[in-house]
């Protein structure tokens, strides 16, 4: 009674959670200590958030804290308030397709489709697309994966404005506008050029995507992002913690 009273212990039982640490390569290499606090955060995501499979998609208690455990990898430093501010995850099967519009200088209407693997409205809910995360699962070091990029979307839009940065004390903001901005223009100036990039170019989209797009780097392809961007680098490895040891 007194336990319903304080309500249930956030927890994840051992089973699943295994299952998460064998199957995930990032969570596999993260090291114990970082293990424990993603499990603490992936408890407390399981209980704020619904998830929701679509269509003919089932998802078990496995694929759940799967799912939890991947979403909460960006906070295992920023902590549990990078979970405010929204409650469902939507899980499609497979990539899905969204009507996009845009009306130009001219004031011509543009209307084309989309084919997403993952989404991120403002204070709505994260959409990801189950084969992708498997695919981002399959080839852990490609510098995809398509939770963390979603989530990074989330943290970027904690402070009210999706603009590339999530929020951070003044000092750090100012030399990360500094540095991102930096190499967000580089990487800009290569696209428009026409030469090859190291990082995907997807990346040159926004601000917004530059800062989604690096995140997944951290993770899977770090030491890429290192090479590429050292400064860049060096603020996500504040921010996420050091990446993990992918093998
Ligand atoms: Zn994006």
């Amino acid at each position: 009674m007194l336990r319903w009273l304080r309500g249930q212990p956030l927890s994840i039982e051992d089973a699943p959670w295994q299952h998460a640490c064998e199957t995930l390569p990032w969570v596999r290499g993260l090291t114990p200590a970082q293990q424990l606090t993603l499990r603490a955060l992936a408890a407390r995501f399981l209980h704020q958030k619904t998830i929701t499979p679509l269509g003919d998609l089932t998802l078990d208690e496995a694929a759940r804290v799967q799912l939890a455990a991947l979403c909460c990898l960006p906070l295992l430093e920023f902590g549990i308030g990078g979970l405010r501010g929204w409650s469902q995850l939507i899980i499609y099967p497979e990539a899905f397709r969204v009507q996009r519009s845009h009306v130009d200088a001219a004031g011509v209407l543009h209307e084309w489709e989309d084919e997403l693997a993952g989404e991120a409205w403002d204070s709505g809910p994260l959409i990801l697309s189950w084969a992708d995360v498997q695919a981002d699962i399959a080839d852990p070091a490609s510098g995809f994966c398509v939770a963390v990029h979603e989530m990074a979307h989330k943290l970027d839009a904690l402070n009210g404005q999706a603009d590339g940065s999530p929020p951070l004390p003044g000092a750090w903001q100012r030399a990360w506008t500094r540095d991102f901005q930096q190499h967000y223009d580089a990487l800009c100036a290569r696209v428009d050029a026409g030469k090859r990039t190291r990082i995907d170019d997807y990346a040159a989209e926004s601000p917004e995507e530059f800062f989604a797009v690096v995140s997944e780097y951290h993770f899977s392809a770090p030491q890429v992002l290192r090479e590429a961007m050292p400064e860049v680098a060096e603020h996500l490895t504040k921010l996420y913690g050091a990446p993990p040891t992918l093998f």
